[in-house]
């Protein structure tokens, strides 16, 4: 998988706080994680790039989305909008709902979530009150950082 380093980690622990802007941040952030780990976040990304795949084939806007928890994937989903014709049947709403359902709670406490683009405001809204403690991005959008900034 290519660009695996473009991976961003934005949590509300400051130490992860890794932009794309600041490439010397994410060696270090390689650099001081497990070689296992960060097989492990390639393994999980590109389980959301085959939801991705999924939705490209459905003729959707191809994004992908997977939660883990304890190392598991809990949750998988695809971007449904046209197919569904439901403007909230996004990858990572989709996603969120079945993990809770899962857990039998709303809060995804010590869960990670693995997104393919990063997401739009509704998304992350919900994933801010879903309390999923970390989430990888692999690709930035280009404007509408600021939202991420802000929480
Ligand atoms: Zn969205």
């Amino acid at each position: 998988m290519k660009n695996i380093k473009k991976i961003i980690i934005l949590s509300k622990e400051e130490e992860d706080l890794i932009y794309l802007q600041n490439a010397k941040n994410i060696i270090k952030y390689f650099y001081k994680t497990s070689k296992k780990r960060v097989k492990m976040q390639e393994k999980y990304m590109k389980e959301a790039l085959k939801e991705a795949k999924k939705a490209y084939e459905k003729k959707e806007v191809p994004v992908g989305c997977v939660i883990v928890k304890d190392d598991k994937i809990i949750a998988r989903a695809h971007n449904l909008k046209e197919s569904k014709n439901d403007t909230t049947k996004h990858a990572e709403i989709i996603a969120i709902q079945k993990a809770s359902k899962k857990l039998n709670s709303w809060r995804l406490l010590d869960c990670e979530m693995y997104v393919t683009l990063e997401p739009c405001s509704m998304c992350a809204g919900a994933i801010i009150n879903s309390r999923i403690k970390k989430i990888y991005i692999r690709k930035l959008r280009r404007k509408n950082r600021s939202m991420w900034f802000s929480t």
